[in-house]
């Protein structure tokens, strides 16, 4: 029976004096409003252009990102892999809209691919729609907007962009993931990654959609993409995550008056999260699936799935991840089992990843009191090591 109590296989990768320091880390990141000085400081520091290295490396940096380039993160891929754990390496720089900022973006993601090629622990490349083109582009495309000339150009553009990922990946057999972000980038992104899957995904599933189900709409929009695969012979591939934006989403919403994309509460949100894991399994002929998720429940939804349909543990099509630092229970409880299992390893310098390690540290303060489940976990494991001394 797996479970994911078990601390000592989850902790294993960690010696004491790194666990003690994630103690640390977690403690202070569990203080809401440590957090949110923490976040006005590194804000101010990033716009008046101080030095934030000396901080942010040693400590939330080194835990939650693996390096600041793709030799950097090795080190960390090794480690995970005497666990039995996969590592895709995330180029997490955020924001960047300059000629330049898409080059470089191009450039590692590119290399991202060639690496994946020759590591037989990195699994699959990644990227994020915005680090390719300018949002202006994405939201005007998915609204149905009529575009300048430029912007017709500029849309052209990330079309042939995603266009030589996608190729460059199906070059090297290496499965490609692209992340969801905000729901008015999306109806563009659908539309270029649908393509390129049928360009690409003939004989298993290279390319793969990330499906939000925070939105109400997105267990239709599966169901879809699955008959659109059927009807025109691909396979899909689909990565499945709950969503990270849901209060922007809803605040846009509000403000600019149009019906909020988001489910109305976390239980519709999780009732079709299970419901899109169902789905896939229950025609895993046709469909590749990555489980992204820090939710107990729909990883081990996910084992009793296979288990029901006699799918192998580590059938090819059947992945599941969670972020480097986090829910390490999850991931090297399943890799124990026999489970596929990745981590997304994010790399950048320390100041272009700040928006993402913001991210990470809002979304592990404590909420009314409680102590974190990360923190927990630690605080069980230390308590056991010094039991078993
Ligand atoms: C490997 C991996 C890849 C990821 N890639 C992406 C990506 O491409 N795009 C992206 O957006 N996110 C991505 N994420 C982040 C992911 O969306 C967050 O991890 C997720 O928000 C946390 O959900 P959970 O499934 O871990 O579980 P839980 O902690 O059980 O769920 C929390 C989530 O439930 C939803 N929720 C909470 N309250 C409500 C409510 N009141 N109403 C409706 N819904 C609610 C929100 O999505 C919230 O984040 C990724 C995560 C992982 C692990």
């Amino acid at each position: 029976m797996l479970s994911f109590e078990n601390t000592e296989i989850a902790f294993k990768i960690r010696s004491n004096k790194d666990l003690n320091r994630a103690y640390l880390l977690f403690k202070m990141i569990s203080s809401n409003s440590l957090v949110y000085l923490g976040k006005k400081l590194s804000n101010a520091a990033l716009k008046l252009h101080l030095p934030v290295d000396w901080a942010v490396k040693p400590t939330i940096y080194s835990h939650f990102v693996g390096g600041v380039t793709i030799d950097e993160c090795r080190k960390n891929v090794r480690s995970l892999e005497k666990f039995g754990v996969k590592a895709i390496l995330d180029y997490s720089v955020e924001g960047t809209e300059s000629e330049e900022g898409i080059n470089k973006a191009m450039e590692e993601t590119l290399q991202t691919i060639h690496n994946a090629a020759q590591d037989r622990n990195v699994p699959f490349t990644v990227f994020k729609p915005t680090a390719f083109t300018k949002e202006i582009v994405l939201e005007k495309v998915s609204a149905g907007k009529e575009l300048t000339r430029e912007e017709k150009q500029e849309a052209d553009n990330f079309r042939a962009r995603v266009g030589k990922l996608c190729q460059t990946a199906f070059d090297n057999n290496v499965p490609i993931l692209i992340d969801a972000e905000d729901t008015y980038f999306q109806n563009f992104i659908d539309e270029v990654v649908n393509a390129n899957m049928e360009k690409f995904n003939k004989k298993s599933a290279i390319v793969f959609n990330t499906y939000q189900m925070y939105r109400w709409d997105r267990l239709e929009v599966l169901e879809k993409a699955y008959n659109r695969a059927v009807e025109k012979g691909y396979y899909l591939g689909a990565k499945f995550v709950r969503g990270a934006y849901m209060e922007r989403e809803r605040a846009r919403a509000a403000a600019m008056g149009y019906k909020d994309p988001i489910q109305p509460d976390k239980d519709s949100t999780d009732r079709d999260y299970n419901a899109a894991l169902k789905f896939c399994i229950e025609h895993i002929d046709r469909i590749s699936i990555f489980n992204g998720t820090h939710n107990e429940y729909s990883s081990l939804y996910m084992t009793e799935l296979m288990e029901k349909h006699n799918i192998p543990k580590n059938d090819p099509r059947c992945w599941f991840s969670q972020l480097y630092g986090m829910s390490d229970h999850i991931s090297f409880n399943l890799a124990h089992a026999g489970y596929n299992v990745a981590k997304y390893v994010p790399f950048g310098p320390v100041r272009s990843v700040l928006p993402y390690l913001i991210r990470r540290t809002e979304e592990n303060t404590s909420i009314a009191g409680q102590t974190s489940r990360e923190l927990n976990l630690i605080i069980k494991e230390r308590e056991r090591r010094k039991a078993a001394r």
